[in-house]
């Protein structure tokens, strides 16, 4: 492992290098306005993202199954977003009692009822993983909505490998221990593919985003990605604008020309919409609706959704657990569905009655999880016996109940930026950690017929081994690569 090779002194000057060299390629985060004291940061504030100082050892092995695996759980998403039948069994006992899944599930049949069609698929998907220390690879979820980091994960590649050099390692072992890496240049491949299918030049491509955005960088590094793979591509199309902007501002401006199912906003046609705000309820709380409103007009249009309501939904943990039933990853993948289930934990429903049996034997060894994402939802150990008993049957059917991974433990050395209040700041904070790997994936579809399906690229995320939830905006997490031993 990198971070327990290095003397005190080399800590101290690869951090100052790593610390510039963040800075210098972008490795940033908006200033957090609740942590400025009048409550409002200047726009221009940035701090250094959260990073581990040098990548951590992950195995090659179990590294290279996740690359492999990656275009079988894109085709898998796929087929699943494309059977109605199957939504139509998870979701609505999921959603009986979660009114944000519901209002999702009235959207997508109000939706396919009206007849709107979209034709082309763009997915931009990440599947996490951790290596439990005794089962080896397994899936903690797949996140085929905002997938994140892309951005940032690319360009700390770029420092991992130039902080690695400086700690004396040389370039032979780089280039067999640190992965190619660019996540982002991928997905603006894949971006600029599907708008080509779309097919008007003249269209725009809009990012959904959140009105006070931290990990803007991430995301500005996406859009140069899908600029520059335009200009290099055969034929280029000059993707005329990429547009940023919340719900409320696309209320106030889109129109849908209901002749053609097109997109607008103002007078420019919208080409793909490509969400990276609105998975969870709180981005939908204006009283007027207005958020829910804005949704249901683009979802309404012919654009490429980026992701679609299918996708949405198929991205619930609800579906999770049920691909974890016997053959039901088969009917999507024949015959190749046992190296995609070889990764899934226990897993269920919790008014199943095998989650009662799991929690009697042992709740310390279960997560609960309701149909949410962004992190912080979930709940560990002893509390899910209680929080379970005071669930009724029916509110139950919303949760999932899944075996908890246990990934070995590492040391890891992260830079974080306010280390001023630590008593050496000059040092990097020293942690007992676990990893967890994300591997991003890219599909272009139209209808049934796959034009690209890649994986990635991948990320760490690398937190306390005592602290259940991750997040790095929330401070748990770093963003880590893998140093493949
Ligand atoms: P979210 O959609 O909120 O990201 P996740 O399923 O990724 O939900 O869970 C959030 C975090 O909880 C994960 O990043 C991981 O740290 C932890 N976690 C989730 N499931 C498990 C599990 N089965 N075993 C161990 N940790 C888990
Ligand atoms: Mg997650």
């Amino acid at each position: 492992n990198p971070s327990s090779g290095l003397t005190g002194s080399q800590q101290v000057r690869l951090s100052s290098l790593a610390r510039d060299l963040a800075c210098m390629n972008g490795l940033l985060l908006k200033d957090n306005p609740a942590s400025s004291s009048s409550g409002s940061a200047a726009p221009d504030r940035c701090m250094m993202a959260p990073i581990t100082l040098v990548p951590s050892s992950f195995s090659k092995e179990a590294f290279n199954q996740a690359v492999e695996l990656q275009a079988l759980f894109n085709s898998l998403y796929h087929r699943v977003s494309r059977d109605h039948n199957f939504l139509c069994r998870v979701i609505p006992p999921a959603a009986e009692s979660d009114s944000f899944l519901s209002a999702l599930w009235d959207m997508y049949q109000t939706v396919r009822q009206s007849g709107a069609d979209q034709p082309i698929t763009l997915a931009l998907n990440r599947a996490d993983y951790m290596l439990d220390e005794e089962a080896g690879l397994k899936q903690v979820e797949i996140n085929l909505m905002a997938s994140s980091f892309g951005g940032l994960a690319q360009r700390l590649s770029t420092v991992h490998r130039q902080v690695m050099s400086a700690a004396g390692v040389s370039e032979r072992q780089l280039a067999h221990r640190l992965p190619d890496n660019r996540p982002a240049e991928t997905f603006g491949e894949a971006f600029i593919q599907a708008f080509k299918l779309y097919g008007r030049p003249e269209a725009a491509i809009l990012f959904v985003v959140s009105p006070d955005e931290r990990n803007i960088f991430d995301q500005r590094t996406l859009e140069a990605e899908i600029y520059a793979a335009d200009a290099s591509s055969d034929s280029p199309v000059h993707v005329p604008q990429i547009l940023r902007r919340s719900f409320d501002q696309i209320a106030s401006s889109a129109r849908l020309e209901e002749s053609s199912g097109r997109l607008y906003l103002a007078d420019q046609e919208v080409a793909i919409v490509y969400y990276r705000h609105g998975y969870s309820p709180d981005h939908f709380s204006d009283p007027a609706g207005v958020a829910w409103s804005a949704k249901l007009l683009m979802e309404r249009s012919r654009a490429i959704k980026c992701p679609s309501l299918a996708y949405m939904l198929a991205n619930t943990k609800a579906v999770q657990a049920a691909l974890c039933e016997p053959g039901a990853v088969a009917r999507y993948l024949p015959g190749k569905s046992a190296k995609v289930e070889a990764t899934f934990v226990d897993q269920c429903v919790l008014s199943d009655s095998r989650a009662h049996r799991w929690l009697l034997a042992d709740p310390e060894d279960f997560v609960l999880k309701p149909q949410r994402e962004g992190g912080g939802n979930n709940i560990y150990g002893r509390d899910v016996v209680d929080f379970a008993s005071r669930l009724t049957t029916r509110q139950s059917a919303a949760y999932i109940l899944m075996r908890r991974i246990r990934p070995q433990q590492q040391v890891s050395l992260m830079l974080k930026a306010d280390q001023r209040l630590s008593r050496r700041p000059e040092m990097p904070l020293c942690v007992s950690a676990i990893s967890e790997l994300g591997i991003y994936g890219a599909l272009v579809a139209k209808n049934n017929s796959e034009r690209l399906n890649c994986s990635a690229g991948h990320v760490l995320r690398t937190k306390s081994a005592f602290t259940d939830e991750g997040g790095v905006a929330t401070g748990f997490s770093c963003i880590d690569t893998v140093y493949l031993v």
